[in-house]
């Protein structure tokens, strides 16, 4: 099947009802047939529902169909996109062990990184994106995982996946990319090397600014790479809280079960089975209107370089940007709906930002409607001035979602806010 075709039908087989829109499955718990079924399904010897927290028959259409998108072996869907990068960090790593993170990384994430599990004793050690040979000096017998972006958000660079999977091959350590802004439908970072792919659903996938949601999805054959690894100890050894099941013998996708069995069970941030079904309905025009969010932005982005007022635009579909021939090659259908340019100062981003009539002023990303952010006063505010210069976020930067809406208008309301 093809994108487009995955995108409408993949992961869901009709029923006795046979209902053409996927179910809304709003329950907490199922009944068990009889006691032995209870026990297998316990014990893994058959597979099936349990209990919401772990799984549930809307989510799983959603989970499957995502895994399908990414072109990777399974899903396991969250609450959020910071739920699903923790999850993602908590799943090989504990306290002594480190991780090493992109600095130009969402605002969420670096705090998550810096501070919050800094005080589980995870360490994260950070590179620029835009130069890879920071990596391998980081490296050590304790380091478990490579977390970047794919197009950073704010700053929109761009990964080069080449160099960072083969640091990360050479060491046997796990990759792991925020794929948010570029989605599936742009790029997918598991056929180009990477390891595990994580999302905040928040976005594009719904679309629309609906629900809060994210998703991870592991590659085919991650086994090959965890299994014996001393990295990742948690995969090889007994489980003590699971009869001792060791994941890398079970003949299932091991990371995305281990989130799911360990980390969905004992911290729960599960989507509700409702928020499943709007990801659902997004994703069926997903690849639509990912070409449409990218052709826009080009344009307007190509309206903003020639603007006075406009110190830079960062949009890697522009031939002037550093990562215009990464972007050609990693990202060949568009580069997304996200841009951000550059003003003289503070006050006068505030005053753009203050100013516009169709954009609105919101902290959101991959809405239908278009949205204009100032980082340094809200998603980056709790950053520090150091903090924010790695994250590549100067006080006079305007950061645009490109919804759906005519380019011309949207053009427009840039034009005055800006002045000429
Ligand atoms: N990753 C990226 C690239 C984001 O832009 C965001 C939110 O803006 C997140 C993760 C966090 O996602 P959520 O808000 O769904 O927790």
């Amino acid at each position: 099947m093809n994108e487009q075709t995955v995108a409408i039908h993949a992961g869901y087989e009709k029923d006795t009802q046979a209902t053409m829109a996927v179910p809304i499955y709003q329950t907490t718990a199922y009944q068990f047939r009889d006691t032995t079924y209870a026990g297998d399904l316990f014990e893994l010897k058959e597979l099936g529902n349990i209990y919401t927290r772990l799984m549930n028959p809307t989510t799983d259409v959603f989970e499957k169909r995502f895994a399908l998108l990414e072109e990777g072996e399974a899903g396991v869907a969250t609450a959020s996109g910071m739920s699903a990068i923790f999850y993602a960090i908590a799943n090989v790593a504990e306290a002594g062990d480190n991780i090493i993170v992109a600095k130009q990384v969402y605002g969420g994430t670096t705090t998550l990184t810096a501070h919050t599990i800094k005080r589980f004793g995870i360490e994260s050690r950070y590179f620029d994106v835009n130069n890879p040979s920071e990596i391998e000096p980081l490296i050590d017998e304790k380091t478990k995982l490579i977390l970047f972006e794919s197009i950073t958000n704010p700053s929109i660079d761009v990964a080069d996946f080449e160099q960072m999977t083969k640091i990360a091959d050479r060491h046997s350590i796990l990759t792991c990319v925020d794929n948010t802004v570029a989605t599936p439908i742009l790029c997918k970072p598991l056929t180009l090397g990477c390891d595990i792919v994580v999302h905040s659903a928040s976005k594009y996938t719904t679309g629309q600014g609906l629900a809060l949601g994210g998703m991870i999805v592991e590659r085919k054959d991650i086994k090959s790479k965890i299994k014996g690894n001393p990295r990742y100890s948690h995969f090889n050894e007994p489980d003590i809280t699971y009869h001792g099941l060791i994941y890398t013998d079970l003949e299932l996708p091991p990371f995305t079960l281990r989130v799911r069995l360990s980390l969905l069970r004992d911290l729960g941030a599960t989507p509700s089975p409702f928020n499943s079904w709007l990801y659902i309905q997004g994703l069926e025009t997903l690849p639509l209107r990912m070409v449409q969010h990218s052709k826009s932005a080009l344009e307007i982005a190509k309206f903003l370089e020639t603007h006075p007022k406009v110190k830079s635009v960062n949009y890697a579909g522009l031939k002037s940007n550093r990562n215009y021939h990464l972007a050609q090659k990693y990202f060949p259908k568009g580069q997304s709906g996200l841009l951000s340019f550059e003003l003289e100062s503070l006050e006068e981003a505030q005053r753009v930002a203050d100013s516009t009539k169709i954009f609105s002023l919101v902290v959101n990303i991959g809405d239908s409607k278009s949205i204009i952010t100032h980082p340094a006063s809200t998603t980056h505010q709790q950053l520090s001035p150091k903090e924010l210069e790695e994250a590549g976020v100067p006080a006079g930067l305007i950061r645009l979602s490109v919804g759906l809406e005519d380019t011309q208008d949207l053009i427009a309301d840039l034009r005055e806010a800006l002045g000429e």
